[in-house]
């Protein structure tokens, strides 16, 4: 793919966006980007590094006249794929395409993506860590860190390129062609996004949709959806929680079995540096890749358990009068949240709601009754789900702020209690994002212990 004196409009001006007209411009094209927020509310040091390599750039709005006479139209994840504007270029004949798409179709590099509901940002810094551990130059990123195309615009070459690969950037792939493809597990998200659950699930199976014999395809067997996936043109190697007659990756006891191409392996469970049981199945395709490319017992066993949790990930963030605090903000829908209370043994004070993304919280309510004491709820989300938590009889109350949901929930807990975050939403009603969501809990915390 040729770029010089091509037209090429972006829509989106955020981390994406931002990279992909850099890498555009490096390479010759005539780059028009446009977002529709407004000026100030974009990243100042993006619109300047643009604007003085000479991008086009429409704030506010989209430049519809550029992007109807485009050659390519490079949409940003955030950029629903049915949108007018981009139907419009469509009709127009200008072929539309992700970030991973155009990336993907400079790439020389063997690719490993990881999809699905919940634990890709685990999955792909593990496997990360792995094979940087086994010595490998890697580039890990996509829809964690930083986006593909940024691979690129360092200044050197790499053995592997591990990506996390959400469902928006899915839908606007073509010819994207994984050497290994991931599915983590499907359960409902972004319902605010897709028509039904339906809609999203087959958007996740589009990961595999081009791969071949020479490839892999990693499911996890325990999922409804993934366990009936027959893929025929691909190596298909499954994973569970029990032995199974055709999964590669099982637990025996406090052990993972691995078996790939007649060779056994076994890894402890307690070598495993992360909390919960969610966490021993993460660790699963991570065992697989690393064996489909013959890396060695001793650094993979060194690499899962020097595996650090990621922030805001189930991550223990204080110890305080014998409560534990646990941040796990970047739990955005039900079933995180779950899988979160499912790996706590011990009582659980919970901290939950944000903004709803159309999801049903009685199963989150059903889950908790046994090990949840009492619910503190916050957001736009609190009310409705202040109903399904009283439903099942469940201690319930409501509060304004973090800072009064972690003061409600303190009062409440005891040493020996666990306060989790863990809100099954997402962050943006009160929010910046999920970090910012972490943070100001942890700054909560310290301001009621120092204030004591
Ligand atoms: P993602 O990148 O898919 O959002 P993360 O690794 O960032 O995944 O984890 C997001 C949330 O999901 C965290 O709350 C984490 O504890 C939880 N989680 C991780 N793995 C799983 C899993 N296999 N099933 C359910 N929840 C999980």
């Amino acid at each position: 793919m040729k770029f010089q004196g091509k037209r090429i409009s972006v829509l989106g001006l955020g981390i994406t966006g931002f990279y992909t007209g850099l890498f555009l411009k490096k390479n010759g094209a005539d780059v028009f980007i446009s977002d529709i927020k407004k000026k100030y509310e974009l990243k100042k040091e993006y619109l300047d590094k643009l604007e003085q390599l000479g991008c086009h750039i429409k704030t506010g709005g989209y430049d519809e006249e550029a992007i109807l006479s485009s050659d390519i139209l490079v949409l940003s994840p955030g950029v629903p794929s049915k949108s007018d504007i981009v139907k419009k270029a469509r009709e127009y004949g200008v072929e539309v395409i992700g970030e991973i798409e155009l990336a993907y179709r400079f790439c020389p590099w063997p690719i490993i993506a990881i999809t699905g509901t919940n634990g890709k940002s685990t999955v792909t810094t593990m496997i990360a860590h792995v094979l940087e551990q086994s010595g490998a130059r890697v580039f890990a990123g996509g829809n964690l860190g930083k986006p593909f195309i940024s691979c690129f615009l360092e200044d050197q070459s790499w053995d592997f390129i591990v990506l996390e690969i959400s469902s928006f950037q899915l839908e606007t792939i073509k010819e994207f062609c994984p050497f290994v493809s991931i599915i983590l597990n499907i359960s409902p998200d972004h319902m605010d996004r897709y028509k039904s659950f339906q809609d999203y699930a087959s958007t996740k199976l589009k990961i595999f949709q081009n791969q071949k014999e020479n490839s892999f395809l990693i499911l996890n067997d325990d999922d409804p959806i993934l366990s009936q996936i027959k893929a025929e043109k691909v190596k298909l190697l499954r994973f569970g929680q029990e032995k199974g007659y055709n999964r590669s990756a099982f637990l025996e006891r406090d052990f993972i079995k691995v078996c790939f191409n007649g060779v056994e392996m076994e890894f402890s469970t307690k070598d495993i540096s992360l909390v919960g049981e969610h966490n021993v199945i993460n660790t699963m395709p991570v065992l697989l890749v690393s064996s489909i490319l013959k890396i060695k017992k001793g650094v993979i066993q060194n690499a899962i358990s020097s595996f650090k949790p990621l922030p805001h990930r189930l991550e223990p963030v204080f110890e305080k009068k014998g409560i534990i605090f646990i941040d796990d903000s970047k739990s955005t829908n039900v079933d995180s949240a779950v899988k979160a209370i499912q790996g706590i043994n011990r009582p659980v004070v919970l901290i939950a709601g944000g903004k709803n993304k159309g999801l049903d919280f009685s199963y989150l309510a059903e889950k908790a009754k046994n090990s949840v004491k009492h619910v503190v709820l916050i957001g736009e989300s609190a009310y409705s789900m202040f109903m399904e938590f009283k439903n099942k009889g469940i201690s319930t109350e409501m509060a304004c702020d973090m800072y009064e949901a972690v003061s409600k929930a303190v009062s409440k807990a005891q040493s020996g209690d666990v306060v989790l975050l863990s809100p099954a939403c997402a962050s943006f009603d009160m929010f910046k994002d999920y970090s910012h969501r972490g943070e100001v809990f942890k700054e909560a915390v310290r301001k009621i212990f120092n204030e004591k």
